[in-house]
């Protein structure tokens, strides 16, 4: 809530209720059945539920659902269940457009009775020809003049499916000349002989987004209309039906500047592209940024919250740094999270001196929080430590094992590598090594982590890494061009026994990252994780 206080919309607000404007503030949040919910939609969420619940309002949650042939339940659920997950409840029930249907059509009636809206026979080409650009104003449609009669006629077979698609529409007459081209009689109905997921067979026509919009805005009582920025040249259409229409206690239309995050899309558009193309699984892979993505990564719903709370609410679009996203979560799991022990990418150590079976040790569970207390862990003959940490030959500045160099085990003996085993293509089978139990880590090269082999199981590592090789994708047209081809790495790996015994949420893997159980796979010999977030500071 903090920010909600500091935004352009809160002020404009109290200044209205100061005048007496409105007795109770409504707003809502209308998002349209054709996707999933991704960051850019929590943005929205937390700033319409605040709002409302700062000025003792209602927010509506409003399912704009006026295209039969990209919506359907699938989607109302699970929006409704990411909404919930972000904690917000709905006041009453929920709000459909398609609930409307009978009064947009009873509203455009009336602009067809008054002379301001016609039936076209133009098709979808011919009517942006009509329409001009930018240079060229735009023509008036031969069949603008047609009577009101018989456009009264028209529209009723249209909606009665007299026509087929596209044979003719319903237009506004507005102003063909007009700079904005938006304000060029816009279409207000089209016919779609789809099956709605809703009203199923009942309607063949269409109300289209600047109708529809504001007349539900109207019909729901919303006093503030809270939309993105690419909505404001619109918003002369929304007040042209309302005024047009001679609505009393007309909704207003305001504009805040859409989230972006770097490295990626965030547009449904762009994304069912991507879905569609295989790139990624789901609306739901880790590697996007909608609200079941991140959840499935291990994204809480607070830090999301956290995040969008402290971008606050402007009318400067902006692009923002994925990193700021990542120290929300890593900031929050850090406090939570129990450490273990994983090796990602093993490599085996034999300790020739070392002729016990095993020698145990307590090690934390959290460095900064004794409370957390310690754990069983097991030193053996046979352990794992990362490839990452072993080189052949030692290069300037690495702190890793080297033949004939030290280093430091964490929690644990030093070693010193003496000979590298490999097969006959080259792989190392392992590396022979000697223990010292004098701890002092005079030269060490580093400290790294280790598994025993006694004390491992398998696990298998979901690594994510950017989706996109540049930072702004979403401006570019052939987006897909710039996938990484690598933004998902998968490791097979050890995780420490212990893991049997703990059913947390999160877990830090030393010098890994934060990882979670990857909920897709479940096998009793293996464990899958995602890394949720890397540590700081490692590549
Ligand atoms: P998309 O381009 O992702 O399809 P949209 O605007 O078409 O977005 P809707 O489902 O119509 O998606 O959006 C519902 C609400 O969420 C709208 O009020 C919209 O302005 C807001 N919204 C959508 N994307 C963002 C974003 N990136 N940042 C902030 N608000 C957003
Ligand atoms: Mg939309």
């Amino acid at each position: 809530m903090n920010k909600t206080k500091n935004n352009f919309i809160y002020n404009i607000i109290t200044k209205d209720l100061k005048k007496c404007k409105h007795k109770k503030i409504y707003t809502r949040f209308p998002p349209e059945p054709n996707g999933y919910l991704h960051i850019g939609h929590a943005k929205s969420i937390l700033l319409n539920f605040n709002i409302a619940k700062k000025f003792n309002g209602i927010c509506n949650l409003r399912l704009d659902d006026t295209n039969p042939s990209k919506e359907n339940k699938k989607y109302v659920n699970s929006i409704k269940y990411d909404i919930k997950w972000l904690g917000f409840k709905f006041y009453y029930d929920i709000y459909y457009t398609s609930q409307y249907f009978y009064l947009l059509y009873k509203f455009s009636i009336k602009l067809i009775k008054n002379g301001l809206a016609y039936i076209d026979e133009l098709n979808k080409h011919q009517i942006s020809k009509y329409k001009g650009n930018f240079n060229n104003l735009g023509k008036n449609s031969p069949y603008r003049k047609r009577s009101i009669n018989e456009n009264l006629i028209f529209f009723k077979k249209m909606k009665n499916g007299f026509f087929n698609n596209g044979k003719i529409s319903l237009r506004a007459k507005i102003n063909m000349l007009s700079p904005n081209i938006l304000m060029r009689d816009p279409i207000l109905y089209r016919i779609k002989f789809n099956k709605h997921y809703k009203t199923k067979y009942i309607w063949c026509i269409y109300p289209m987004y600047d109708f529809a919009h504001c007349l539900s805005d109207y019909i729901e009582k919303i006093t503030h209309s809270l939309c993105t920025l690419e909505f404001q040249d619109n918003k002369i259409l929304y007040d042209w039906f309302l005024n047009n229409l001679k609505i009393f206690n007309k909704p207003k239309q305001y504009e805040f500047s859409r989230l972006n995050i770097e490295y990626n899309v965030i547009s449904k558009r762009k994304l069912s592209i991507l879905i569609k193309k295989k790139i990624i699984t789901g609306w739901d892979d880790p590697r996007i940024v909608t609200l079941s993505g991140l959840r499935n990564r291990g994204y809480t719903s607070n830090s999301i919250l956290n995040f969008c709370n402290s971008i606050g609410v402007t009318r400067q679009n902006s692009l923002i740094k994925i990193s700021f996203l990542e120290n929300f979560i890593r900031k929050e799991l850090n406090i939570k999270s129990q450490r273990l022990i994983a090796v990602l990418n093993p490599i085996k150590i034999i300790i020739e001196n070392f002729n016990k079976i095993k020698e145990k040790i307590l090690i934390p569970n959290h460095p900064q929080n004794k409370n957390m207390g310690k754990r069983k862990y097991v030193f053996s003959k046979e352990i794992y430590i990362d490839n990452k940490d072993f080189k052949e030959k030692k290069t300037n500045g690495y702190r890793g094992l080297t033949i004939g160099n030290k280093v430091k085990l964490r929690y644990s003996y030093i070693i010193k590598a003496k000979k590298i085993k490999k097969d006959k293509n080259g792989n190392i089978i392992y590396i022979l090594c000697k223990y010292y139990k004098n701890r002092k880590k005079n030269n060490v090269n580093g400290i790294i982590h280790w598994i025993s082999k006694l004390y491992s199981i398998p696990a298998i590592f979901f690594l994510y890494y950017n989706l996109f090789k540049i930072s702004n994708p979403e401006n570019k047209k052939n987006f897909i061009k710039y996938i990484n081809k690598k933004s998902l790495v998968i490791n097979r790996g050890f995780i420490e026994k212990n893991i049997k015994n703990i059913n947390n949420f999160s877990y830090q893997f030393e010098r890994k990252g934060y990882f979670c159980l990857n909920k897709n796979f479940k096998n009793n010999n293996i464990f899958y994780f995602n890394r949720i977030v890397k540590l700081k500071n490692i590549i």
